[in-house]
């Protein structure tokens, strides 16, 4: 063996009792690191021939790379939709790397560590009160769980023509219809060869709504003169925490041949709240939904599941299977996760939101859901108060906003940029119904009333200097 790995390995117990104490630290000080900062190096550095060795490169860590790193996962990080990193979900994320299994066959020769995932899977059903018709499985994000489930709506798109697209290629036009898609599902589009423009937009809801126009909806689909289509629907937007009706759209079902996919990355989680739920009726009869974990769940990045219905499962495999082969026996009971998603290898990525669930069951995510809602009303109500405007009404856990006044326009910009580099908050520029705006998202579990107030003192203090 290399005398920097013996050596590293006489050491282990060493190196891990350092990086947990690193760990300890930056969590315990998290809510005063700054939400930002403009530190910066020089990434040319040259590799050694001779190993630095763990201690040493823990060193060198903490000196250059450790000051770029920011409290995204603290309490008023509000930027895109940013969940933190509960206990519970740092051990398994830790477990993770430490056993280091390759998640593939529910009956492996080696490990099964699949069946883990399975069970993750269907305590996240239970907790989303959604049924066992579907399968689902771990991926990095919301990106790449719509992509494995509009990946299958392609091929289900084909297999209404008789054609194999995953085999053959894209034969024929594929009608997609949306009304306020993530950008993540336009990359998908592109990603999957049907082509980022190729969507029919229908119109949105009157009202200050992103939601789908159902009347519109339907006259588009009577366009497409009895052609199936895929419907690509939101269980909350980004900007306006926005829903499509989904009992509406589930009767439509009836009537209509299509694939019903929702993104449901953080808006999903309103099934877990009886304040919410309501929000989510019908969502059950989709064929396919995207849940993002790094997001409400807080665990940390790289976390998501997609939801298939089981019916679906022989298209799941035309598109993912990862051998010519015909497939043996039944494919729900000779199960590997390689033929039903993008990866091949791949971590054991269940596993921090395994333990979530079992540390905090259903009430903890209850409460963390609850929170973030409550506080997402409260901001609004300071804002209103303190010279600015909502541009939507607050539906759940995002806020979106701007300075009041159409003369104000022109200040949005300096003023989200005077008041990131505070570093004491972290929120994101937006543009809605031809404003610019601003948006701050509340899925952290740590953040607190006195959050918000200490937010909404910088934010006065930072517009009584631009
Ligand atoms: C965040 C988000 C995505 C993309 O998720 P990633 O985890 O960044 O890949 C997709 N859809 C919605 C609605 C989102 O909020």
């Amino acid at each position: 063996m290399n005398l920097i790995l013996q050596q590293d390995l006489n050491d282990f117990d060493i190196i891990l009792e350092k990086t947990k104490q690193q760990g300890i630290d930056f969590l315990n000080a998290i809510e005063n690191i700054p939400t930002s900062n403009t530190y910066t190096f020089d990434t040319k550095s040259v590799l050694n021939e001779l190993g630095l060795g763990s201690i040493e490169a823990l060193k060198e860590f903490n000196e250059r790379l450790a000051p770029l790193m920011v409290s995204s996962s603290g309490p008023r990080y509000w930027g895109f939709v940013t969940g933190g990193s509960t206990p519970a979900s740092i051990v398994g994320d830790w477990l993770t790397a430490i056993y280091d299994q390759n998640t593939q066959a529910v009956k492996a020769q080696g490990g099964a560590s699949a069946l883990v995932e399975f069970e993750t899977i269907h305590l996240l059903l239970q907790l989303l009160e959604l049924p066992d018709a579907f399968l689902g499985g771990f991926v990095t994000g919301a990106t790449m769980s719509n992509f494995t489930a509009l990946g299958v709506a392609r091929q289900w798109y084909g297999a209404q023509f008789g054609k194999d697209f995953a085999k053959n290629g894209i034969s024929e036009t594929i009608n997609i219809l949306t009304a306020t898609p993530h950008s993540s599902s336009i990359k998908c589009l592109s990603l999957l060869g049907i082509g980022s423009q190729n969507y029919i937009t229908v119109k949105t809801m009157e009202g200050n709504r992103e939601a789908l126009d159902m009347t519109d909806l339907e006259e588009n689909i009577k366009k497409l003169n009895g052609k199936p289509f895929i419907l690509i629907s939101s269980a909350g937007t980004v900007n306006t925490a926005d829903f499509d009706d989904f009992e509406a759209i589930a009767s439509l079902r009836e009537k209509y041949n299509f694939w019903w996919h929702i993104d449901g990355a953080f808006g999903g989680f309103a099934a877990v709240s009886n304040k919410y739920k309501h929000l989510v009726k019908g969502w059950d009869g989709a064929d396919s939904i995207t849940i993002d974990c790094h997001k409400w769940l807080n665990v940390p990045y790289e976390s998501a599941f997609f939801l298939i219905k089981k019916e679906h499962i022989n298209l799941q495999i035309e598109t993912f299977q990862n051998s010519n082969a015909p497939y043996l026996g039944n494919p729900l009971e000779n199960f590997n996760y390689l033929n039903v998603l993008p990866e091949n290898s791949r971590r054991l990525r269940a596993l921090p939101a395994w333990f979530s669930l079992k540390a905090y069951g259903k009430e903890g995510f209850r409460d963390i859901m609850e929170n973030s809602t409550a506080l997402a009303l409260h901001f609004g109500n300071a804002l209103i108060e303190n010279d600015f405007e909502l541009l939507a009404p607050i539906r759940l856990n995002n806020v979106c906003f701007t300075l009041k006044g159409e003369h104000n326009q022109e200040k949005v910009a300096p003023f989200l940029s005077a008041l990131n580099d505070t570093g004491k908050v972290f929120m994101t520029p937006t543009v809605y119904q031809n404003k610019k705006g601003i948006r701050a998202s509340f899925v952290n579990w740590r953040t607190t009333e006195n959050d918000v107030k200490l937010v909404i003192q910088e934010m006065r203090e930072v517009l009584s200097k631009i």
